[in-house]
């Protein structure tokens, strides 16, 4: 307990990390920060928070931000710390630079989905109306992607489709891919109580998570799938449900093209996907799969739950669609205590996507080749939009190492750490002209790069991020920008450096902009959101207070689309060379790659990432716990030390990804989405051998 006093005042904001989007009480004495307490009027949290938000300030303060910008001619070169108009002139005359020698289509950006609406909504403006071209992407391609793919292939809406409150009348969960308790504890603590209350969960994870069995709580019936066959499972229960006639045929009738249902239903009913066929496949027990299936169709409200071990695989957008599927065949939508919940990793991520970050679409996800779209833009921008879509942060760097795409804006995102094959990211920024990192530290991607912009952080900022349920929170600024500028202002300055004239002087009138350019924004705006504390979009004429539930009376596309899921096996195959497969995820102190958590003091709690192995896997290769092992793929390799345990089934071996020694995606491969490029960060075949360490 640290005893603080009585603040002399506080702040409501919103908190910087998972996709909860907890609110907090940011407290002050004077202009000290000296603690941050959950809200208990926050819709997301109502009172609750996680030992990350509690000291999410820690980083704010932190001695290794970089608060002056800094510039050089070659990355071999040493920083200069420069004043904002020297830096901002340097960066704007080489990208023009680069424009007029390789072409309008030569640079590009990426934002983040740890910035606010309002600053990726910049962003993604610069690149489109100021650099000419599509070529915006966001860190959410490596995360949630898919979801974005899948849900708008079947519902026709990018989103989740519940409320948190919406677990509350649930009575069978099914959980894939996702490990609340340590990524998203806040609403982890909600789906326990209910569960507690009597809902029954089934858990589909590679890994024995703590929701399977913990206090007072068991899960059903926990399916330890091989990483990699999720499709196969979800469509064995399919199989299950539509063989024995556990459909709702009512909703399917009405909701759903019902010719277009028979037809998957003569696809599912196959034996291939039985649940004794499955069970080769995937090493679940067939008994397992059916009784899940089952109660899933029979048990009342059923709703879905996933995380990134549904979305990050080479078949991540058809997981989304094959859970898509089950929530319609048994008619687990458009209500309260059901639906398709993606648990969102960052805080904005929801957001990032709304606010047109992908090179395909602009805000609202419309695409870039729809004239009507593009005009009501054009007609705000002052400017014409290119109606081709532009590159993928994957595209990106392929074309860097083709010598066709020479310069990038990174804002609020480390690639070079949290992007897959790490090599390959290496060689695309080596080989570009002009890398402008925007962020709070010199993180592993600015040693590639020419200029590096100080950014501020959650604290010192306004703006608006948007929840895993949709929710708009309020980012209120705390303190004034220890580097000068919120995030927002530097993407104008480097906007305005290269002719565009903006003249934003608040985001609020960068929100009204979103408002008067995307429908599903058209009735937010500050002074709603300082009323109403938050809202779930869509918000306009039709919902003016907001949608907790979507698909109320129809589906976003009209009928709901049932989408031919066929499993198709990952390329990324054991073998002599590497014959365990690895997975990862997080633990409950630390978010991504650390760079925030790390400088705070929950970093005590967990000082390494450490390789769990199954007691046989590991007494084969005589390695005793807390050995150091050599963890090696066909891509690379790196060392950390093994912890036994029979959390993970044999031939199965998991590690997190916080620290930047353990360059866990040195190991991951280049294989990834088939729809979105989002990487296979789920599945690498690995060898694990006793090693001296580092
Ligand atoms: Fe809430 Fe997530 Fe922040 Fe924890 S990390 S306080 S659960 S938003």
């Amino acid at each position: 307990v640290i005893e603080m006093g009585t603040p002399e005042r506080s702040v409501v904001t919103t908190c910087a990390y998972c996709g909860v989007g907890c609110s907090f009480k940011a407290e002050l004495n004077g202009d000290e920060l000296v603690r941050m307490t959950p809200y208990k009027h926050g819709e997301a949290n109502r009172g609750h928070s996680c030992v990350k938000g509690r000291f999410a300030w820690g980083y704010a303060n932190h001695s290794d931000r970089i608060l002056n910008p800094m510039i050089r001619d070659k990355i071999t070169d040493p920083w200069r710390e420069v004043s904002w108009d020297e830096a901002i002139g340097f960066s704007a005359t080489k990208l023009r630079d680069l424009q007029a020698k390789h072409g309008v289509k030569s640079i590009g950006g990426i934002t983040s989905s740890r910035c606010t609406n309002e600053e990726t909504y910049l962003v993604q403006k610069m690149i489109r109306s100021t650099f000419g071209n599509n070529n915006t992407d966001t860190c959410a391609r490596v995360c949630h992607s898919p979801t974005g793919y899948g849900l708008k292939t079947t519902f026709g809406t990018s989103a989740g489709t519940q409320n948190f409150d919406s677990v509350e009348e649930t009575d069978v969960i099914i959980l894939i891919g996702s490990n609340p308790t340590d990524g998203h504890p806040v609403f982890a603590s909600r789906m326990k109580k209910r569960m507690r209350q009597g809902a029954k969960l089934i858990v589909i994870d590679p890994r024995r998570t703590d929701i399977v069995r913990s206090a007072h709580i068991e899960a059903s019936h926990h399916l330890p799938l091989l990483p990699g066959t999720n499709v196969a499972v979800l469509s064995s229960i399919a199989h299950v449900i539509v063989t024995e006639g556990l459909m709702d045929e009512d909703f399917i009738r009405t909701r759903c093209d019902w010719d277009e249902f028979a037809h998957y239903a003569e696809f599912i009913s196959d034996p291939r996907h039985s649940p004794e066929a499955t069970a080769m496949l995937t090493g679940v027990d067939a008994n397992e799969l059916r009784a899940a299936a089952i109660l899933f169709a029979t048990g009342g409200n059923g709703s879905i739950y996933y995380g990134l071990g549904v979305t990050e695989h080479s078949q991540g957008s058809t997981t989304v669609m094959a859970i898509a599927n089950l929530a319609m065949m048994t008619g687990n939508l458009g209500k309260n205590g059901v639906g398709v919940n993606p648990l969102r990793g960052q805080n904005n991520v929801q957001g990032a996507c709304d606010m047109g970050s992908f090179p395909h679409e602009l805000p609202g996800y419309r695409h870039v080749s729809d004239d009507a779209t593009r005009e009501v833009f054009e007609k705000i921008w002052g400017t014409t939009i290119d109606p081709e879509p532009g590159l993928r942060i994957p595209n990106m760097l392929d074309a860097a190492v083709d010598g066709t795409f020479k310069g990038i804006y990174i804002q609020g995102e480390d690639i070079l750490q949290s992007d897959p094959d790490t090599k390959h990211v290496q060689a695309g920024l080596a080989a570009m002209e002009c890398v402008i990192v925007h962020d709070l530290f010199l993180n592993e991607t600015a040693n590639y790069a020419h200029v590096f912009l100080p950014g501020s952080t959650f604290l010192e900022k306004d703006g608006t991020f948007t929840n895993a349920e949709r929710r708009i929170n309020r980012v209120r600024k705390v303190m004034a920008p220890k580097n000068g500028y919120g995030d927002w202002e530097v993407t104008m300055l480097l906007a305005n450096a290269m002719d565009s004239g903006w003249t934003y002087t608040h985001p609020a009138q960068i929100m009204d902009e979103i408002a008067a350019t995307t429908p599903s924004f058209a009735g937010v705006n500050y002074e709603m959101l300082e009323t109403r504390g938050s809202v779930q979009w869509p918000c306009n004429e039709k919902f003016p207070n907001g949608a907790p539930i979507m698909h109320v009376d129809g589906f976003a596309r009209g009928k709901g689309q049932f989408i031919i899921t066929e499993y198709v096996a990952t390329d990324e195959k054991t073998g002599p060379r590497f014959p365990l497969l690895l997975t990862t995820g997080r633990i409950l102190s630390q978010y991504n790659v650390g760079a925030q958590t790390r400088r705070t003091e929950n970093s005590v709690w967990h000082e390494e990432d450490l390789l769990e192995i199954h007691p046989h896997d590991a007494e084969v290769r005589g390695i005793r716990d807390g050995q150091y092992v050599r963890l090696a793929s066909r891509a690379g390799e790196t060392q950390l030390k093994a912890q036994i345990t029979d959390r993970v089934s044999t031939g199965v071996v998991y590690t997190t990804f916080h620290h930047p020694d353990t360059q866990a995606n040195v190991i991951t491969t280049d294989y990834s989405d088939w729809a979105t490029n989002c990487p296979e960060y789920k599945v690498t075949a690995v060898q694990v051998a006793l090693s001296n360490g580092p």
